[in-house]
């Protein structure tokens, strides 16, 4: 892993948890994007160099729709960020971790994305990204 990339946080509302976190950090979030793929509509903060991500559901479908009916809204993901995904990907699966996405897909903020199970990860999903070249 290179770095912390971002933190993911499943949010019901993205308005209102903008106008929350603006006040919580001192600034307002930067951009809104939405990711037709994953159903969600995210906003983006940083701190010191990392990222807050907040991430609404856009269909009853999402993950984020799902997490949030089952955990309530929190943090939903950690997001490292690594130079070559398929090489990250295939690597983590040698070593035994178990992978969600076996091959990367479009994230917000011109990522790739592959999501590791949270079994792997004591409870946590890990998500490995890469800034698309
Ligand atoms: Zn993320």
């Amino acid at each position: 892993m290179e770095k912390l990339e971002h933190i993911g946080i499943a949010v019901k509302n993205l308005d209102e948890s903008n106008r929350v976190f603006a006040r919580l950090l001192g600034r307002a979030h930067y951009k809104i994007e939405e990711v037709a793929g994953e159903a969600v509509r995210t906003s983006f903060f940083e701190v010191s160099g990392v990222k807050i991500e907040l991430l609404e559901a856009t269909a009853p479908t999402s993950a984020i729709a799902r997490f949030i009916e089952k955990r309530g809204e929190g943090i939903h993901h950690l997001a490292f960020e690594v130079s070559d995904i398929k090489a990250s990907i295939q690597a983590f699966s040698e070593k035994g971790f178990s992978m969600i996405n076996t091959e990367p897909k479009a994230g917000a903020d011109n990522k790739l994305i592959a999501f590791m199970h949270p079994k792997s990860a004591q409870g946590v999903l890990v998500e490995l990204c890469q800034e698309k070249r």
